[in-house]
């Protein structure tokens, strides 16, 4: 049914579903947990005239059937509703299962079969161990933050976390995530499958270091040296990008990394085999092993 009796379309408007996502810590308003559905409190849909976000809030399928069976009062939510609001919300999102080929795709950059990722400042953006487990043959670990050096992503052993309290707004749609910054500002875009990170945009800044990934550019660099990388591939390597910091006194705030001076460009390249594919050292120098 498109609309009810009413003619209330079902489709919630999207501001209205920012300020219901908002409103509920971008997660089932009792127990932060994704998926969840918007569901209509007191006023159910088919009786509705309008979208009114006080009275929808997000319920994932468990506790929109205590709803249902009236476990769950409508109070009870409601004061669910409150606490969450100014809570520094979190919501874990296990990853099913990983393969032994799985890969990072850093906007068209493949690393595969690596220890790490990008290491800034000798702490990993993704790090993988390799295990027994014939389910789980890669574990996933690492962090990313925003440009304000915030971390909105923490994950450990294949866990995500999302760290809302200060997001503009959190999805996870159909193992898509998309974290965007007050006032709207893209914060983070990847996409999860058993065989890789599909990393669509990041911004993500360490003291004076940012990595940058948007279209087909990943772009790491601190305020002596820049590198851009596109359509390149890491193999077998113990980390595939280290990136080290010259001063904890920079900000990134306002700042455009697409106009920032680029020392180094690598287009179509290979690093295979090596500690490190590329290493931008504190000071004035960067390594390159290509394979
Ligand atoms: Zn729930």
């Amino acid at each position: 049914m498109a609309r009810n009796k009413h003619g209330l379309a079902r489709k919630i408007p999207k501001d209205v579903e920012l300020k219901i996502r908002t409103a509920c810590g971008f997660g089932c308003v009792i127990c932060g947990a994704i998926p969840y559905e918007y569901d209509h409190l007191e006023t159910e849909f088919h009786e509705a005239t309008v979208h009114d976000p006080e009275d929808i809030v997000l319920l994932c399928d468990t506790h929109h059937k205590m709803k249902g069976s009236k476990i769950l009062s409508v109070d009870a939510i409601k004061l669910a509703r409150k606490s969450r609001a100014g809570e520094n919300s979190e919501f874990r999102f296990k990853l099913p299962a990983t393969s032994h080929d799985f890969e990072v795709n850093w906007a068209g950059n493949i690393i595969s079969a690596s220890d790490n990722s990008v290491l800034v400042d000798d702490v990993s953006i993704l790090s993988f161990v390799r295990t027994d487990n014939e389910m789980e043959p890669i574990l996933i670990s690492g962090q990313f933050r925003d440009r304000y050096g915030q971390v909105v992503c923490d994950i450990s052993d294949n866990a995500f976390t999302s760290c809302a309290a200060s997001l503009g707004d959190f999805k996870l749609v159909a193992n898509r995530f998309s974290y965007s910054l007050p006032g709207g500002l893209m914060g983070l875009a990847f996409g999860l499958s058993d065989h890789g990170i599909n990393i669509e945009y990041a911004y993500h800044v360490k003291n004076d270091v940012h990595v940058f990934a948007k279209g087909d550019l990943l772009q790491v660099g601190n305020l002596s040296q820049t590198s851009q990388f596109h359509r390149s591939k890491f193999f077998r390597m113990q980390h595939a990008i280290i990136i080290e910091s010259c001063t904890d006194k920079f900000t990134y705030d306002g700042v455009d990394p697409a106009t920032l001076r680029v020392s180094g460009r690598m287009e179509g390249s290979t690093f295979e085999g090596r500690y490190a594919g590329i290493h931008i050292e504190r000071g004035s120098r960067t390594r390159i092993s290509l394979g």
